[in-house]
């Protein structure tokens, strides 16, 4: 018979605890605002790796000259190992806990140390249990698809990421997928809740259900549920398979709706979804928790471009706009959010990803005088 060789026993045993034992909650992103001596919101900065800083600081300095009144609280995520788990620096998640909000570039996790991943870890430590990546064409950066308007909203605590992986014996190996009702009912319900708060009609779980039965069954169940509660709201339900098919012919039929999906989905969709906009330059993303949300963009450090003043910081900026959103600073938002678009579409300081020639620095200085 087969005997089973846990690769990641520890965490298995402590994520299959933490699944199990999350509360479901009604909670959809609440923020408790810290403020310093002179008003300002204090917000957690992390400038994470690779084209981290460089698009980081881009941020900070439309920000400055934009007023928005927010302090930057910038801290080092650099992670350690105690006891066999990757862990984040104090420093680091007291600041978040503490502002309950942060704006985070991409991170690297350092290979052959033995870490997990640095984001699963953020994800796992405040509980971020559903991310939103909303894509929309950008008007006045012309792609093949001038007509993308969709919201993803992606379970982000469990399913393929779940991080459970055993070798049953050589050869063969085992990743198990984590479905439960209590982590899908909380992202259901924060689509539903979502759609509401945003004038979006319809909500659309997708799932893989025909072949996943139990685990996608179950889900597409709790989203059937949650969407009896929100009366106001359209529900219907489609497989990935066909929703790539679809939305890649014509984004329309994907227009005014909030798509909500188990994890890896998500991930995929809304990489998908990003190349119809123009790429991973352009798209933004939260990370909502019950007492912290996280902001950041979909790209990782791009490595190949780090350090070279080449980088797009829009993903980022845009993010740090759904954040002031999140924080209620509606007029803030909208200023930034149209000097940055007002920037792409005037094409005259385009950074490469976006097929223009000029530099961060050049797009971040044209940003700021359209302000
Ligand atoms: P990681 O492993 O951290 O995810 P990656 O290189 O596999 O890194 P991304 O960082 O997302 O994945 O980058 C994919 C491609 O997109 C790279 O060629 C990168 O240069 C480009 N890219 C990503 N983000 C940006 C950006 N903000 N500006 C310009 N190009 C970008």
């Amino acid at each position: 018979m087969f005997t089973l060789r846990p690769v990641f026993s520890n965490l298995a045993k402590k994520n299959l605890l933490r699944t199990y034992s999350s509360a479901s909650s009604k909670v959809t992103g609440v923020y408790v605002p810290n403020k310093d001596e002179s008003g300002n919101y204090v917000v957690t900065l992390i400038p994470g790796d690779g084209i981290g800083p460089e698009i980081s600081s881009s941020v900070k300095r439309i920000y400055k000259a934009a007023n928005i009144p927010i302090s930057w609280e910038e801290v080092d995520v650099t992670p350690f190992l105690r006891d066999g788990k990757t862990v984040i620096p104090d420093e680091a998640l007291h600041s978040v806990k503490k502002n309950s909000i942060a704006l985070k570039g991409p991170l690297a996790t350092p290979i052959g140390k033995g870490h997990v991943s640095l984001n699963l870890t953020l994800r796992r430590t405040f509980d971020l249990y559903a991310n939103v990546r909303p894509c929309r064409s950008i008007e006045g950066y012309k792609t093949p698809y001038d007509n993308v308007d969709t919201v993803i909203i992606r379970e982000n605590t469990e399913g393929e990421y779940s991080g459970i992986e055993h070798e049953v014996i050589d050869g063969v190996v085992q990743s198990i997928k984590i479905i439960t009702r209590e982590a899908s009912e909380r992202v259901a319900r924060y689509a539903f809740q979502y759609a509401l708060e945003n004038g979006r009609g319809r909500v659309t779980a997708v799932h893989k259900a025909n072949i996943m039965r139990l685990s996608d069954g179950l889900f597409l169940n709790v989203c059937q549920e949650i969407a009896k509660e929100y009366p106001s709201i359209k529900f219907d339900e489609v497989l990935l398979d066909r929703a790539c098919l679809q939305i890649t012919q014509d984004p329309n039929m994907y227009g005014d709706r909030v798509m909500v999906m188990p994890n890896l989905y998500g991930d995929i969709l809304s990489d998908m979804c990003a190349g119809l906009i123009g790429g991973l330059g352009l798209t933004p993303s939260g990370n909502i928790g019950k007492s912290a949300s996280i902001f950041e963009s979909v790209h990782g450090t791009a490595p190949d471009i780090a350090g070279q003043d080449k980088a797009n910081p829009t993903a980022l900026l845009l993010s740090s706009v759904m954040m002031l959103r999140h924080m209620h600073l509606t007029t803030h938002a909208d200023k930034v959010e149209s000097a940055v678009l007002k920037t792409i579409a005037q094409s005259q300081f385009l950074t490469g990803d976006l097929g223009g020639r000029s530099t961060n620095t050049l797009f971040t200085d044209a940003i700021i005088k359209n302000l």
